[in-house]
């Protein structure tokens, strides 16, 4: 894609999506880590249902860390891998007291020193806590930059890499939650909705014509689009 319409793309998105947001519902650095660390293969509605009950009883490392592994297992068993999940909670809120004094590290390096924090994890917790220039890819975001010619790559690594080398540096901060907004809402996996979609002139995906003219036949088991949440929260 052209770096004039990555500009147009960017831009649209950004008007489309004013004020975009964690759709993981947080107050803290500490309760965002817990929070993404949970939604590893789960939904951000479920991992909200959890920390809801979770967090005012315990949300910081200490108390979180008290629970022990078995209490926080109660607390989150309706999320999937919840046993794992416990494990790695307990086990870096105890980091964080024992090397960090109780803190959330702002570098990648001992974010991802933690157990349960990838690369992914990292990036949206330095994005979305502590405002640093991140792109967390997840499915949406490879598909949609893969998909429309944005910044095409074979491997997740590979394309925050791209996205982080054409994205213009005002749209750097939000263009994790522009792109995953986009992926979850418009540009969806089996059927993307290419006749209303925002960045229809500059996508270059092939088919989108004929999907926007209704001609290309919906994948089977293509699920009906969720309507996009008050705010555009991601
Ligand atoms: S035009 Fe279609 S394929 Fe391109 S970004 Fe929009 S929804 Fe996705």
């Amino acid at each position: 894609m052209s770096p004039e319409k990555i500009e147009v793309f960017y831009r649209a998105l950004a008007k489309a999506m004013p004020e975009p947001k964690s759709e993981l519902e947080h107050t803290t650095p500490y309760e965002l880590l817990v929070a993404v660390v949970l939604s590893a293969q789960a939904t951000d509605k479920g991992v909200n249902i959890a920390t809801r009950k979770l967090f005012p009883i315990a949300n910081t490392p200490a108390k979180i860390a008290a629970l022990g592994v078995e209490g926080l297992e109660e607390y989150i068993r309706t999320i999937g891998l919840y046993r794992g999940k416990a494990k790695n909670v307990i086990a870096l809120s105890q980091i964080l007291l024992d090397q960090h004094g109780g803190e959330v590290p702002r570098t990648r390096e001992a974010l991802e020193a933690l157990p349960g924090v990838g690369r992914k994890t990292a990036n949206v917790v330095l994005n979305v806590a502590f405002g640093e220039l991140t792109i967390a890819v997840d499915t949406h975001v490879f598909r949609v930059a893969n998909r429309t010619g944005l910044a095409p790559g074979k491997d997740p690594l590979a394309v925050e890499t791209h996205l982080l080398k054409v994205t213009p540096k005002k749209y750097l901060q939000n263009a994790h939650h522009y792109l995953i907004l986009h992926g979850r809402y418009t540009c969806l996996a089996k059927k993307p909705l290419c006749a209303k979609c925002p960045v229809y002139e500059p996508c270059g995906f092939k088919e989108k014509g004929k999907i926007a003219k209704g001609e290309a036949k919906p994948a089977k088991g293509a699920k009906k689009p969720s309507k996009l949440p008050k705010g555009r929260r991601v």
